[in-house]
């Protein structure tokens, strides 16, 4: 992380909320720069280079979805989005598109913040992770390099498919990901619709690391969206 504040786009159409959260996230530290258009807000990103991307879906332009797509086609960094659109597929689409977070209005200054955080812990945390291709939680350490899964130091052994499904999550740790971004990467593009072996397998590398599986601390179930490592 550089010394400097921390830099983020606000790409929203409606003025009260652009205002709002301009004042509370510069008193917060941030570099705040405005976009009220779709458009405006990609060209912003490009050349501004921020940390983190905050993202309305209803923009006067182009879709929020159509700008999350035009984002990932070259940057990576953390686009949390923040909509009136509450359905889980409005959630999903904008997930699969490539956002990293979700956040429904109205929502809480306090949980913004939060998501915040932890967008950029996680962006930081995957530039650490990717220099040592060795993720720690809490007590679970997974080194991917080597295949290695242990808690408290203790080797976990995995079948093939349990652990595909962590190193996924492990390599998105902190971002939500969809059923079908999880069952594509597992099991492959064809398995999109089979959610229930998702489940399965999700409750049994559970069984392996949580402490108490009904209970998780680590491997989060986001309601009717997808599964969340914490980070
Ligand atoms: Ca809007």
């Amino acid at each position: 992380m550089t010394k400097t504040n921390p830099v983020i786009i606000v790409i929203e159409d409606d003025p009260a909320i652009r205002r709002f959260l301009r004042t509370g996230l510069s008193t917060q530290g941030f570099t705040v720069f405005e976009a009220d258009t779709g458009k405006q807000g990609i060209i912003e990103t490009g050349v501004r280079k921020p940390d983190l991307v905050i993202l309305d879906l209803g923009l006067p332009d182009i879709d929020g979805v159509e700008v999350i797509k035009s984002i990932r086609e070259w940057s990576a960094i953390p686009i949390l989005i923040l909509s009136a659109r509450s359905s889980e597929q409005h959630k999903i689409d904008a997930l699969d598109a490539g956002a990293d977070d979700y956040l429904t209005k109205p929502f809480g200054f306090g949980e913004l913040l939060a998501r915040i955080r932890v967008a950029l812990r996680h962006a930081n945390r995957s530039l650490d992770f990717m220099q040592s291709e060795v993720f720690i939680t809490a007590n679970l350490t997974v080194d991917l390099q080597n295949r290695r899964v242990s808690i408290d130091d203790q080797d976990i052994h995995l079948t093939p498919i349990q652990y595909r499904l962590l190193a996924i999550l492990v390599k998105n740790a902190g971002k939500v990901l969809t059923h079908q971004q999880i069952l594509k990467e597992v099991w492959g593009p064809s398995y999109q619709e089979n959610a229930h072996y998702l489940r399965i397998y999700m409750s049994q590398l559970r069984q392996k690391l949580e402490v108490d599986p009904t209970q998780p601390k680590f491997l989060l179930t986001e309601s009717g969206v997808g599964y969340r490592l914490k980070v």
